[in-house]
């Protein structure tokens, strides 16, 4: 098994990129999927969280109200921190059994984790060790916000405050041994998808 790190910002264009390496051959492991999963209602992640903030996060059918949390953890620092220790250990666990279903293979295993870098700009260690290499899909903050916008249907402010509170360009950067910059077209991703490809394929 190679484990490569996938990162980027939020609306970078990292799940296009995550989508184009299974194309090519990657097995994907994705964190915010693993999120949604461990928030269904009943899941652990879910229990802990309405534990804490109680029904003003659950919306009327019962599932978790994205909105709401976002309004909360977005407005103060605390409550920010307190989702973050809900979801990442546990977020942790779920791909560490994940990877150990893997071991014994050779995939190349792509672990997409929007949160690699903190906001801080550190790494998080015990989320980086394992990984042989990683790949940054790098964009302009206003550019990622446009996206997002147009694409998925964001307010541009919330997309903004999102971006501010997440790792900062140049942090990711610096940990990348690989940046994909997705400035341009769709099109322009092809050839550095292809090129990290096989850089990840070189690893072996
Ligand atoms: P992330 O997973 O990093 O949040 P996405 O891959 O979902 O970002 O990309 C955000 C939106 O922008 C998606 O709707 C995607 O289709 C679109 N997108 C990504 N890259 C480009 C690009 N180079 N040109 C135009 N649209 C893009």
């Amino acid at each position: 098994m190679i484990e490569i790190g996938l990162t980027g910002g939020i609306g970078s264009g990292k799940s296009t990129v995550a989508d184009m390496l299974v194309e090519r051959g990657a097995v994907l492991i994705d964190a915010d999927r693993i999120v949604r999963e461990l928030q269904e209602p009943g899941a652990p992640v879910f229990e802990a969280m309405v534990e804490r903030w109680g029904n003003a996060i659950v919306a009327d059918d019962g599932s978790l109200d994205r909105a709401a949390v976002a309004r909360i953890v977005f407005a103060d620092e605390d409550e920010l921190k307190a989702i973050n220790d809900i979801v990442h250990p546990a977020v942790g666990e779920a791909m560490q059994s994940r990877r150990d279903e893997l071991k014994e293979t050779d995939a190349i295993v792509v672990f997409d984790i929007p949160l690699l870098v903190k906001p801080d700009g550190d790494p998080v260690e015990d989320r980086y060790s394992h990984l042989q290499g990683i790949i940054v899909v790098d964009v302009h903050a206003e550019l990622a916000v446009e996206r997002l916008v147009t694409f998925r249907g964001f307010d541009a402010d919330d997309a903004r405050g999102r971006i501010a509170n997440q790792a900062s360009r140049e942090a990711r950067c610096a940990v990348a041994d690989v940046v994909i910059d997705n400035s341009g077209d769709l099109d322009s991703l092809g050839p550095q998808v292809d090129a990290a490809w096989e850089w990840a394929q070189s690893l072996a």
